[in-house]
């Protein structure tokens, strides 16, 4: 055999060697291909088996040939690891078993469920939904629903003026709204005005400073204390179930004539008498009564011509009934471990 021949098959196992070098794959593809050409029994070990049919004065050369080939395949073969290792490392370092970073999924506050629940009741039944300055004057806040200076409920201790001379004030109820619309429109007034008001209570399990209303009203010709008793029915059953009582008790608000409290039968003990009720059955929502005709005046609608009724609702206190929280300061302190669970 000659150098020649034995450099011919070099060349051929060098070429079969890089091809497959690029073909190969993975951990177990290298090792296929370090046993085919490297092993104890691959193509570099036959090729150097062939340097003993050389003649002598050719083995010299023969060998050169056959040391360069194992180096470069030896170092190809090498490098191809080191990829291989580098890429398994990375891997290595990204644990996918590793809890992710959740982002947190936000909820509807519980206050903003209630009041979507409130609206999307009385909308149901005809009434649009009207918002409202929560800075008032004086005068709509006091004055135009029939309540003169001097009476209790301007006092300060329960209203919060922003101004000196007294005459702006945080409003104190929705009921501005109230005037606000019958100013701008004439009857039929079918609305309810939901938002925020403010008063200087000292906050307790029941008080708050910053609190939400829900004001209705409806003036038509011939609206009566019946159609008032219907839509709180209505109301009562859609919120709390159809099983759900109402009653109204004789009271007295200067913006109503003849005035009621009105309240629902208790939803924890269902009228027989709980801790949630004292004992009564009954739990009170809020007041409602006829439009006084004084208030109707002073937007100027005819009192003999139109009537209508008028209701308020405290959101929190409805939102307490529904969930069974029994502190109102809960709502406000944004505390995850309260605001989870809703
Ligand atoms: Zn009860």
């Amino acid at each position: 055999m000659s150098v020649e021949t034995l450099k011919a098959q070099i060349n051929t196992v060098e070429t079969a060697f890089k091809s497959s070098l690029e073909k190969s794959a993975g951990q177990d593809g290298l090792e296929a291909l370090r046993i085919q050409f490297l092993g104890r029994k691959g193509a570099l070990t036959d090729l150097f088996k062939l340097l003993g049919s050389l003649p002598a004065e050719e083995k010299r050369l023969g060998g050169q040939a056959l040391n360069q080939l194992k180096n470069l395949m030896n170092q190809q073969f090498q490098d191809r690891m080191n990829d291989l290792g580098e890429s398994r490392n990375e891997q290595t370092f990204f644990d996918f078993s590793l809890p992710g970073d959740v982002g947190y999924v936000g909820r509807i506050h519980p206050i903003s469920t209630i009041l979507r629940e409130i609206k999307s009741c009385f909308t149901s039944m005809g009434f649009s939904v009207r918002q409202g300055p929560e800075v008032e004057t004086e005068y709509y806040n006091f004055d135009a629903l029939n309540i003169s200076k001097g009476h209790p409920a301007r006092d300060m201790q329960d209203t919060l003026f922003i101004d000196e001379s007294n005459e702006i004030v945080l409003r104190t109820h929705t009921s501005p709204v109230q005037v606000h619309v019958m100013e701008s429109q004439a009857p039929p007034v079918r609305i309810i005005a939901p938002g925020r008001c403010y008063r200087r209570d000292t906050p307790d399990a029941t008080h708050s400073p910053v609190f939400h209303q829900v004001e209705g009203l409806c003036v038509d010709e011939g609206v009566s204390f019946a159609d008032l008793k219907g839509v709180i029915q209505t109301f009562a059953k859609r919120m709390f179930g159809s099983d759900m009582k109402i009653r109204f008790r004789p009271s007295f608000f200067p913006f109503t004539e003849p005035s009621a409290e009105y309240d629902f039968s208790c939803m924890m003990c269902k009228g027989k008498g709980c801790r949630v009720c004292s004992g009564t059955g009954w739990v009170e929502i809020s007041g409602a009564g006829m439009v006084n005709p004084a208030v109707f005046k002073s937007v100027g609608y005819d009192p003999e011509k139109y009537t209508g009724y008028a209701f308020g609702m405290g959101v929190e206190r409805i939102a307490m009934l529904v969930y069974e929280v029994h502190d109102i300061r809960l709502f406000y302190e944004n505390d995850m471990r309260f605001l989870k669970q809703f």
